[in-house]
């Protein structure tokens, strides 16, 4: 047995199309060339059952996280990876603010680090229409960094 990586169909595991939305399977196991696209890596169940838990950790930063935590008690891999996403996100945020607090006689540091604010607010939307089309991509910034992976 195979599920439909777009709609979560169930399918037996000689057909090559989705009998419900008619996604090429092989096109889909093929994936993208993405390093960053991990989408491929999780159960097409897994993310259509758990979508709606995954988007809480972008739309409510920390609180999301944690409400995100307690309701896949750790049995979703999909969930797992955009709390880890979503996380990365707020403690990059969280360290800029702390750099730009004590830099504040600066001036230009304060200024940069509410450009960047803008910046890991637009990556959070984006991450989170991702998770609408049911995608597990590394936001852009934080993809490079290696904690947390
Ligand atoms: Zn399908």
């Amino acid at each position: 047995m195979k599920f439909c990586p777009k709609c979560g169909t169930q399918l037996e595991d000689n057909v090559t199309f989705c009998s419900n939305c008619g996604t090429s399977l092989n096109a889909a196991a093929v994936a993208s060339n993405d390093p960053f696209d991990h989408t491929a890596e999780f159960d097409a169940k897994d993310i259509s059952d758990n979508k709606v838990i995954a988007m809480l950790p972008y739309l409510m930063g920390l609180l999301g996280v944690i409400v995100a935590a307690l309701l896949a008690k750790g049995e979703s891999q999909y969930v797992s990876f955009h709390i880890r996403q979503a996380l990365k996100l707020n403690i990059v945020s969280m360290l800029v603010s702390i750099v730009a607090a004590v830099l504040a006689f600066t001036i230009i540091v304060p200024i940069a680090a509410g450009i960047f604010a803008i910046v890991i607010v637009v990556l959070q939307i984006i991450a989170f229409f991702q998770v609408c089309g049911g995608k597990a991509k590394e936001p852009a910034i934080i993809k490079n960094l290696n904690f947390l992976k």
